[in-house]
């Protein structure tokens, strides 16, 4: 199925160049209109409810229902307070650079987007957690932060309803590890970021020991949206059984590379040839990640495959980010893996042995396989670490999503990591051959 036409998606008012509209711009075409709705019309727990019947999915990368999310944090008088929210901007995963859009793009639907989960879950503080190399963001952000507290969209009884939200922008320090969520609110509490063993999950006992709630960018965007137009409006932009538009990317050897936002559930062909124009003249297709570098190749048979959460995992893989990124017949599939893996060892916080050591480890070995010096052993002792770093062998999701380009990798490219080793150098010019920083 072809992608439809859009009446409100998230990036109505991102017109690229040019600067995000100020408050009183946003308000002009309809901005926070949805923070009057909750406020004087809705209970928190009826935003709750409306969420999570609109079956809103996280769109940070693992899907999780949003509304559900929220439904775990205690609510009443004899809560914990203060509650905390926080906007997950710390946009790292290789490949990606949707949030990047709607941050720079249209910040003021953020800030509403947040504080209509703040109202849902009774918050009072809110934080948006932002990646270090994000600049222009962290300008546009601060600047819509201003604005809203001095409309009186934010601080002391807003719009005269009673409730309170203090809103403000952290920047990190440029390490993958803080996107985790429990490793992002020990950043936020000013520790090391080290993830935190879950359960208790953040949403019981999150920063500082109080329910706190962690949403990414995109997910908060869509709020205003499904607030105003309604869960059935949402569910009926999905193609197929996932609901709402998605920002989906593509980065590689395309023609047009770049960001758009489409009905969940177009199809990876349609995102690929349609909006990204195809591959370079010269250049051929040889595989895809389909939502940045944590998640496991998919290859020509899977073009025609909707780009939704069941879709793709059922394929064996994970949507993530919805950005994909391209391997072309020019590229080597073991340097490409082997950059993607020396990331992930650059990354890893080392705070639990399998990924310290581990993926260092991979990383050696694939550089040796590059450099025409693997051995046959070493293909095998890859396999292994495909499952001794996967689910559950780690303390977080970072050394299993490492393994998924490399195990799918191993599957779908194995006879070009043959071929280096039995062939004592790289198919592929060395010349373009990918170097260790
Ligand atoms: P996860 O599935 O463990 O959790 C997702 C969310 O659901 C979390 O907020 C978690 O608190 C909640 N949750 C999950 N199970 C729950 C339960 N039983 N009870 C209550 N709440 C529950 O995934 P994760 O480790 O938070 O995220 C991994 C994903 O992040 C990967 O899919 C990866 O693609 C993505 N990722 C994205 C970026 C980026 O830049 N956007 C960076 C790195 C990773």
């Amino acid at each position: 199925m072809k992608s439809g036409p859009m009446e409100k998606p998230l990036t109505q008012h991102i017109v690229p160049g040019r600067k995000p509209l100020s408050l009183k711009e946003y308000e002009k075409v309809g901005g926070y209109q949805s923070v009057r709705k909750v406020l004087k019309e809705m209970t928190p727990q009826e935003v709750q409810t409306l969420v999570k019947d609109s079956n809103l999915r996280g769109r940070g990368g693992a899907g999780f229902n949003t509304g559900l999310k929220w439904s775990f944090v205690p609510m009443g008088p004899d809560a914990a307070t203060p509650k905390y929210l926080v906007a997950n901007a710390d946009e790292m995963e290789p490949g990606t650079f949707k949030d990047r859009l709607l941050l720079e793009g249209n910040p003021q639907q953020l800030i509403e987007g947040m504080i209509v989960a703040a109202y849902a879950i009774q918050a009072s503080i809110s934080y948006v957690f932002l990646r270090w190399a994000y600049k222009v963001a962290a300008q546009e952000i601060t600047q819509a932060i201003h604005e809203a507290y001095a409309a009186g969209y934010l601080g002391k009884n807003i719009l005269g309803s009673g409730f309170d939200l203090e809103m403000h922008l952290h920047t990190g320090v440029g390490r993958y590890m803080c996107g985790e969520e429990t490793a992002l609110l020990n950043a936020l509490e000013g520790k090391r970021a080290n993830p935190r063993a879950k359960p208790p999950f953040p949403q019981v006992s999150g920063l500082f020991g109080k329910p706190t709630i962690v949403n990414n960018v995109e997910t908060l965007c869509n709020l205003p949206h499904i607030i105003n137009n309604g869960a059935e409006w949402f569910k009926k932009l999905g193609l197929t059984e996932d609901a709402g538009t998605k920002l989906y990317g593509v980065s590689g050897r395309v023609k047009t590379p770049g960001c758009w936002e489409l009905p969940m559930g177009t199809t990876i062909r349609e995102i690929l040839e349609e909006h990204a124009g195809g591959m370079q003249d010269g250049y051929l297709f040889r595989g895809l990640l389909p939502g940045g570098a944590s998640t496991d190749f998919l290859v020509e048979e899977h073009l025609d495959l909707p780009m939704d959460y069941p879709s793709i995992q059922a394929a064996g893989s994970r949507m993530g980010t919805g950005t994909m990124i391209i391997l072309d017949d020019q590229t080597c599939p073991v340097g490409f893996t082997l950059n993607l893996q020396h990331f992930f060892a650059q990354e890893s916080c080392g705070f639990c042995t399998p990924c310290r050591e581990g993926l260092p480890w991979v990383e050696k070995i694939l550089l040796a396989i590059d450099k025409g010096e693997g051995k046959p052993e070493h293909l095998l002792t890859l396999d292994f670490h495909t499952k001794y770093l996967g689910p559950g062998n780690t303390f977080c999701a970072l050394a299993p999503g490492a393994m998924e380009p490399l195990q799918s990798a191993l599957k779908y490219f194995r006879e070009d990591f043959e071929r280096h080793i039995h062939e004592h150098h790289c198919p592929w010019s060395k010349s373009k051959a990918w170097q260790p920083s």
